[in-house]
């Protein structure tokens, strides 16, 4: 794209939370903002009736500021109150010093208390729909031609269907992808050499609970070190009649999931009687959880975002990691237009330096509290020990306890946690 050509119109493929944080970031900071088209077929009434995922997000972070633009308490389903730290048949239930709690906000709206709470995307989406300019398209996106050659006006052809099927192609300067479609992805590897992440392996489903036998009082999360090479940590969320199960670790996948949740006593002595292992239909499966960026995501009038580009800032959250890609990507294309040189320095070097480095601080804590301080017995005693002990103590003083909730919740950076936590102990 030639430096002559002005951003008149861009296209974000996927309206998720990638595409819908980017366009509230332009729309808010850019006052004379080009036309922005946002495709996703769930924009389509039937789109989102079809949508399979049942499971909320948690969103860590709760602390009066949502740190998330235009979320407000109003759609948070659950909170998260406690967390129990589960090592053998030891374990030891923690409340955060600072009050702060774990929100769960769904992706789907639901009923609760004959109130319809909307899903995260419809509450962003309604806040951001008052803006001018911004088309909601509810078509699938299938191809992409790049701008070439005389006549094109430097424009990318996005063509997608809707619903029954019927096919259009709109023209636009510059395309953000937050999801790539396997004939883009091919499309993309060859055109501007994308490279995927490196992945782990990792799970989230729910399954029913007996209904009325097990009704919590409140919410906690509870996290099983399993270890064994495996799998890295279950956690367990109860809601009222379901139970939501994540794992991390190289074996975290369906099968080892049930046999670990299944046979290990020390997982079984925290669930209810008779629970059924029955999981919610659509509430997820086996995933790959990306822990490094993806190679070559930008382009002259290209730049991916997303999951599939950044994923999770290791565990501390997908939402917290793409709010802050999109806050990179929106200030880039202001700054300089869609232009790679642009969008390389002020969105993907930038975000991939700060990411590679945090991952880095955020492998080696979970690596050492995997392999070295929870296997260990004498070691783990006395964390659970000084844990228990910390709850004696003024909130200001409790460490270790802010340390865990720190890590857990994600507000801030490794870097930031792991300082404050050092700084802590040499006092
Ligand atoms: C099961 C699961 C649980 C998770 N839990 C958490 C959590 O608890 N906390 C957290 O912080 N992060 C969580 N994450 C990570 C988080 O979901 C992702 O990081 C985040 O959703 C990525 O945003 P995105 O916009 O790239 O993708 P998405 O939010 O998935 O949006 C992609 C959008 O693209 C649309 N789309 C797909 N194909 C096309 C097409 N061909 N044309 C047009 N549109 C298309 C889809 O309909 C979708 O709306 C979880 C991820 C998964 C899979």
């Amino acid at each position: 794209m030639s430096s002559s050509v002005a951003i008149e119109k861009i296209g974000i493929i996927g309206g998720g939370i990638g595409g819908l944080f980017l366009t509230s970031y332009i729309v808010q900071n850019w006052p004379d903002y080009p036309d922005i088209y946002l495709f996703d077929p769930r924009f389509d009434e039937r789109g989102e009736a079809r949508t399979s995922r049942t499971s909320g997000f948690v969103y860590q972070g709760w602390a009066g500021s949502y740190g998330i633009p235009h979320v407000d308490p109003s759609i948070v389903v659950h909170k998260i109150y406690t967390i129990t730290f589960h090592k053998g048949s030891k374990s030891v239930e923690i409340s955060d010093p600072l009050g702060r709690k774990i929100c769960i906000i769904n992706r789907n709206p639901v009923w609760m208390n004959g109130r319809l709470i909307p899903s995260i995307y419809q509450h962003i989406r309604t806040y951001i729909s008052k803006y001018e300019r911004i088309h909601f398209l509810p078509f699938r996106v299938n191809d992409i031609y790049f701008p070439h050659g005389q006549g094109s006006n430097g424009n990318f052809k996005i063509l997608c269907n809707d619903y029954d099927g019927k096919k259009h192609q709109i023209d636009v300067n510059g395309v953000v992808f937050t999801t790539l479609p396997s004939k883009i992805k091919e499309i993309l590897s060859k055109k501007i050499g994308y490279r995927p992440p490196k992945t782990w392996p990792g799970a989230v489903f729910d399954v029913y609970l007996k209904k009325e036998e097990w009704l919590p009082k409140y919410q906690t999360l509870h996290k099983f070190f399993v270890g064994g090479g495996k799998i890295h940590t279950i956690d367990l969320i109860p809601k009222r009649d379901t139970l939501t199960i994540m794992a991390l670790g190289k074996g975290a996948t369906m099968p080892v999931l049930y046999e670990h949740i299944d046979k290990n006593p020390d997982i079984q002595r925290c669930l209810p009687e008779h629970w059924r292992t029955r999981i919610v239909e659509g509430s997820a499966g086996t995933l790959n959880i990306p822990v490094t960026s993806a190679k070559n995501a930008v382009s002259d009038g290209i730049a991916c975002l997303g999951g599939h580009v950044f994923g999770a800032l290791l565990i501390n959250g997908g939402l917290y990691t793409n709010l802050w890609a999109a806050e990179f990507l929106a200030k880039a294309i202001k700054k300089r237009g869609f232009h790679k040189k642009g969008l390389e320095r002020l969105y993907f070097a930038k975000l991939k330096k700060i990411l590679c480095f945090q991952n880095l601080i955020g492998k080696t804590i979970y690596m050492l509290t995997d392999s070295f301080l929870l296997p260990s017995t004498i070691i783990s005693y006395f964390l659970f020990r000084k844990f228990v002990k910390e709850k004696e103590l003024a909130p200001e003083k409790r460490i270790l306890t802010r340390f865990a909730w720190d890590l857990l919740i994600g507000e801030e950076s490794f870097s930031q946690v792991l300082i404050r936590f050092l700084r802590g102990l040499s006092i």
